[in-house]
């Protein structure tokens, strides 16, 4: 991938959220970076997913100094900032306004971890960033205290965002974010939804590192 893909990338990844149904208007925002970059790119605030062109995104080095594009980076790219200098190997980061990942947001509670398939991604619960305004550094350093360690997390009253090693496995970790929510919210009314234990995670983390994949 080069500069020019990661742009295009970041764009088809902004009309994907629309056309999903991860967010909606100009809510949400994404950033990438080629591997091993000192820079990243992040979405411009305020345009329209389907409007925006590779110029209109904003290129920002790891020091938060922005070096390419003339448009305002999003409000939140000091959240998107935050995750490169902590995650060497985060290359994707998205974040998005989904319906059930929103619900599960405004009750501030964890989603513990309830499906295997939250096993891989997640290696455990979805925690909760605990409010502060939007675009705030505080929002910024309260979300990332859990993306340090954790590939997704809610955000409190707004939304959820996920990471990933590139923009593809942060956008099926938004969606599996969204289902994870759903269920959550469906098992919920029907009764208490069963953690896995922490000692059949490690087994099935163990299982999936031997035998997942294509050797
Ligand atoms: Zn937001």
């Amino acid at each position: 991938m080069n500069e020019r893909q990661l742009q295009e990338k970041i764009i088809q990844i902004g009309n994907d959220l629309i056309a999903q149904g991860l967010t909606e208007g100009t809510g949400g925002n994404i950033s990438g970076r080629l591997p091993g970059a000192d820079w990243i790119y992040v979405s411009p605030s305020g345009i329209p997913y389907a409007e925006i062109k590779p110029e209109d995104l904003v290129k920002i080095d790891l020091k938060g100094e922005i070096i390419g594009g003339t448009r305002k980076p999003s409000i939140e790219h000091n959240l998107h900032l935050k995750v490169f200098q902590n995650r060497p190997e985060v290359n994707g980061v998205i974040h998005t306004h989904s319906t059930y990942a929103s619900a599960m947001a405004t009750l501030h509670r964890e989603i513990p971890p309830i499906l295997d398939s939250m096993v891989a991604s997640f290696g455990g619960p979805l925690r909760v960033a605990k409010y502060a305004t939007m675009g705030s550094m505080e929002l910024a350093e309260n979300v990332n205290e859990i993306l340090k360690t954790d590939n997704g997390a809610l955000l409190a009253n707004h939304g959820a965002i996920a990471v990933g090693t590139d923009l593809d496995q942060a956008m099926r970790r938004c969606h599996l974010i969204e289902k994870v929510s759903q269920i959550m919210l469906f098992a919920s009314c029907a009764g208490t939804p069963v953690a896995i234990s922490e000692e059949n995670i490690k087994k099935a983390l163990a299982f999936l590192r031997a035998n997942y994949g294509q050797k």
